[in-house]
């Protein structure tokens, strides 16, 4: 009998987890549940998001903290140029420096209004690549920037974006996380434009589970849509259950065909939960480490 078509996939990949800080103390024991299963797949690291307010910056500080403390994790804190001066972000980074935090996820930030246009701080950081080169003069961090396979909503042209992507990685990032997509096709056209233009850099693709539909059509400024993937979750709307395990099923699928295309490197956006991305990672072939007896 013919194997299932993941039945070839030998696991030979490296994984990384982002997560979100917890507003709640229940969504920090869910949080905290998912790291915990995630741990024994070795991630190379994870990673956790920032927001403008002060309020999210000191969780994503106490989150990041606590996974030094606790686990055997390489935490990666994100950072944005939002709304502070250089003086300040300077400031967080000396503090993770000193932490043991050495994984920076490097951003331009959006601002806290909906539709307002980002305008930086009159002694911030004006973008990521500046942050970036701001960043890797202070310390020796390991730094991480965003990619747009689908092109970055306020880009001029996708030439453009990739300029700017070019001039993150020579400031000093040492790879970039892709915003997610579901079209593996626009993912490796991104990559082939990105070597032409002389990026080496690894581009580890960012994989989203889709919890709710609706979301992932209001998130997606630029990105592309499959038509199927419309008719694949329609009436799941009001079924949780079902919705998860056929979002399963799609995560995983565009994983296989990555990895059938070459990719070894997955970065999954967790949303603090570890089922599907530790399902999505079994069917790769990633089996936990054996813990010592
Ligand atoms: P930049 O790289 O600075 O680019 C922003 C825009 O400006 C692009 O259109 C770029 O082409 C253009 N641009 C920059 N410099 C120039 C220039 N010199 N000339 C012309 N054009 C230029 N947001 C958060 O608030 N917190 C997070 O934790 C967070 N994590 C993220 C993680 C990932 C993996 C990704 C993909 C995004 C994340 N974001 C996060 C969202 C991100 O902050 C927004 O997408 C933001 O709008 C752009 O950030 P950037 O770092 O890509 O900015």
């Amino acid at each position: 009998a013919q194997a299932p078509m993941f039945a070839d996939l030998a696991g030979d990949i490296s994984v990384s987890f982002e997560f979100f800080p917890p507003k709640t103390e229940k969504m920090e024991e869910q949080l905290w549940q998912a790291i915990t299963q995630l741990e024994p797949l070795s991630p190379s690291f994870v990673s956790v998001t920032y927001g403008a307010g002060g309020s999210t910056r000191e969780r994503t500080h106490a989150t990041v903290s606590r996974i030094v403390r606790e686990t055997s994790l390489v935490p990666a804190a994100h950072l944005t140029c939002v709304a502070a001066s250089k003086g300040e972000i300077d400031e967080i980074a000396d503090q993770y420096w000193e932490a043991g935090v050495r994984s920076i996820v490097a951003l331009r930030g959006d601002p806290q209004g909906t539709d307002a246009r980002f305008a930086p701080h009159p002694d911030g950081y004006a973008s990521a690549a500046d942050l970036v080169a701001g960043l890797s003069a202070r310390h020796a961090f390991d730094i991480s920037v965003a990619a747009y396979p689908e092109v970055h909503p306020e880009a001029t042209s996708a030439s453009a974006d990739l300029d700017n992507l070019k001039r993150k990685l020579d400031a000093g990032a040492n790879r970039a996380i892709t915003q997610f997509f579901f079209s593996p096709e626009a993912y490796f056209r991104f990559l082939d434009k990105a070597l032409a233009a002389g990026i080496s850099a690894p581009i580890l693709p960012g994989i989203m589970p889709v919890t709710s539909f609706a979301a992932i059509r209001r998130m997606s400024a630029n990105t592309e849509i499959p038509s199927w993937m419309e008719a694949m979750f329609e009436g799941l709307d009001d079924r949780p259950g079902p919705r998860a395990l056929v979002a399963a099923v799609v995560a995983a699928d565009l994983c296989r065909r990555l990895y059938e295309g070459g990719v070894r490197d997955f970065h999954f956006y967790t949303l603090n939960r570890a089922e599907q991305a530790y399902a999505t990672c079994h069917l790769l072939g990633l089996r936990p480490k054996e813990t010592a007896a």
